[in-house]
């Protein structure tokens, strides 16, 4: 079976109406409701499921060895760098950790530009080919850009890239390298969106329309059948393909979703599955439009001026039909919305990185933050099998342009003060001190770390540990006491752990007292220059997990 030879008809069936025009006469909209997202239909002469089937497994591991079902007619205008075939990961720690049998992580930070949007950027960039087109305009929050300027830069297509402010300057540096014209703006990405689409009007470029163009829905589409097929060669010995329980991925404008319900609705025609996934859809709780006109039952999303969330790329504030098409979807084949904090995406990061060596953009942290929440609600149970898009990979997030709000937002205070104590080397330290050390003060506000740091003290003979929570009862202690050597936290409320060292050493009764400090706080070149000169010893604390692994460090520790 020759597919080149074959006779392709692409319709473009309309998501609202279903009144289908063929894909070459579309004019951006259906011609009978005005609708604008659309769902092709591929209608080949002789197209035998089956046969393909066999047919495609010869085929290199990329999103291409699905091209009939692809809106493209000439292969030749292919765009590709290998994208799509990333692996099904099997968690293991995480899922032990989570009580689930069966996870699996999509991971699609291995695109050829880290992340899934590669698979919406070679199909849109290969179809600008088949046009002529030799300009577009995108607007994006950072991914959708690099990929197109990536796969724009290989088709020889000049990309002009909008992004909204709060967008990492690393992204569009990025997308900068490849050749892309960058105009960053001081607006939302909403407004960015409808700035983008007049500058592509006036100069008369071609506009990306992101979730309203089929070749982007289509490209996310193939992650269905490589997760169909994967999954089959994991749990059915390969002898045929089938859905997930549950797909869950971070969701802003909802592209992803709608592309990959619609994947595995073809395969659900196809016969190719027997049923259809649940999904789970996680929004940023800072944007979560989607998530709050779901739980007031609504099919229509209010929209979201601003976003409260650092998480750009999570900032759609208004979904429109995007939400409608996936709300229909989880009352036809069942799903959640969910919300994830900031902090709580953040602390996902962490998790999944040091339980299944996997590090996330802060996106696909809000991702496994969702996880963990329709877990713990029983809304995921044990026996599903779950898959989990792992959308986009970690880069190293430009401070300044995140100004003061990003530090608000992820004010690790709260975090710090339970952050796990560095045992080993808090009782090294004090045995390298010798058995002079027996009065001792912990200035510490953190019960638990609190409690954790007298154990190991109290571990050593002819010990006496005195606890103070703040620093002004500390200085009282101290005073009183007269300790051999004095522990101290930095970030306390009131009186800090610096005003501590600083009262100590302007007090020339206590200034010979030896000063440890153990912090969580990231310290800057002066602090620590400070910290060298007026205490013996900086102990760093361990990265917040929670406060379940606290408890299980010190049960070990008994
Ligand atoms: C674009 C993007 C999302 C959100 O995807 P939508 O399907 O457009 O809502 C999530 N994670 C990453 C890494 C992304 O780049
Ligand atoms: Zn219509």
């Amino acid at each position: 079976m020759t597919t080149q030879a074959r006779q392709k008809l692409i319709n473009l069936e309309c998501t609202y109406c279903h009144t289908e025009t063929p894909l070459y006469a579309f004019k951006g909209e259906c011609p009978n409701c005005g609708e604008k997202i659309m769902k092709p239909r591929y209608e080949m002469e002789g197209f035998d499921v089956q046969a393909w089937l066999k047919e495609i497994r010869n085929r290199p591991e990329t999103l291409w060895r699905y091209h009939e079902l692809l809106p493209i007619y000439d292969t030749n205008n292919i765009v590709t760098m290998g994208e799509g075939g990333t692996p099904l990961i099997k968690s293991r720690a995480l899922a032990a950790s989570l009580g689930l049998k069966h996870l699996y992580i999509k991971d699609e930070r291995q695109g050829p530009t880290g992340s899934f949007k590669d698979r919406q950027a070679t199909v849109a960039i290969s179809t600008l080919v088949e046009m002529d087109v030799d300009e577009v305009v995108v607007a994006s929050t950072g991914n959708v850009a690099i990929a197109y300027a990536a796969y724009g830069a290989r088709a020889g297509i000049k990309l002009w890239g909008f992004f909204p402010k709060l967008t990492p300057s690393e992204k569009m540096r990025e997308a900068a390298l490849y050749g892309a014209e960058i105009i960053g703006t001081t607006g939302t990405y909403d407004q960015t969106k409808a700035l983008a689409a007049s500058f592509a009007e006036n100069k008369g470029i071609f506009l990306d329309k992101g979730i309203k163009s089929v070749a982007a829905t289509e490209g996310m589409k193939t992650m269905a059948y490589e997760i169909a097929e994967q999954l089959g060669n994991e749990l059915e010995d390969g002898q045929r393909w089938r859905s997930p329980d549950w797909y869950l991925q971070g969701v802003s404008g909802g592209l992803g979703p709608i592309g990959i319900g619609n994947g595995f609705e073809e395969m659900h025609e196809f016969g190719l599955i027997d049923k259809m996934p649940a999904f789970g859809m996680i929004q940023s709780s800072g944007c979560a439009p989607m998530v709050e006109a779901f739980n007031r039952g609504q099919r229509v999303a209010t929209p979201l001026e601003t976003s409260g969330s650092v998480i750009v790329t999570l900032a759609t504030g208004n979904p429109g039909r995007a939400y409608e098409i996936l709300f229909d979807y989880v009352q036809e084949h069942g799903g959640h919305f969910e919300a994830a904090t900031d902090e709580e995406a953040f602390n996902a990061i962490r998790i999944l990185a040091r339980h299944d060596g996997i590090s996330v953009e802060p996106a696909t942290g809000v991702t496994f933050a969702g996880l963990f929440k329709m877990v713990r609600q029983g809304i995921i149970k044990p026996d599903d099998v779950v898959v989990v898009n792992a959308s986009g990979h970690t880069l190293p997030v430009e401070k300044r342009i995140l100004g003061e709000r990003w530090q608000n937002q992820v004010d690790m205070s709260n975090a710090a003060r339970s952050h796990t104590v560095p045992t080993a080397e808090l009782s090294s330290a004090v045995r390298r001190m010798g058995d002079d050390f027996r009065r001792v003060v912990v200035i510490e506000d953190n019960e638990a770390a609190a409690r954790l740091m007298v154990r190991i003290l109290k571990a050593r003979e002819n010990s006496e540990v005195y606890l103070a929570d703040n620093g002004a009862s500390g200085l009282t202690l101290i005073r009183e006491k007269r300790p051999d050597l004095v522990i101290t936290d930095l970030m306390m409320p009131d009186v800090d752990g610096f005003s501590v060292i600083e009262s100590m050493k302007s007090d020339n009764t206590l200034q010979q007292i030896p000063i440890v400090v153990v912090t969580a706080k990231e310290l800057t070149i002066q602090e620590r220059d400070y910290l060298s000169t007026h205490t013996e010893m900086v102990l760093q604390k361990g990265s917040f997990i929670d406060e379940a692994m606290i408890e299980s460090l010190m049960q070990r520790l008994n």
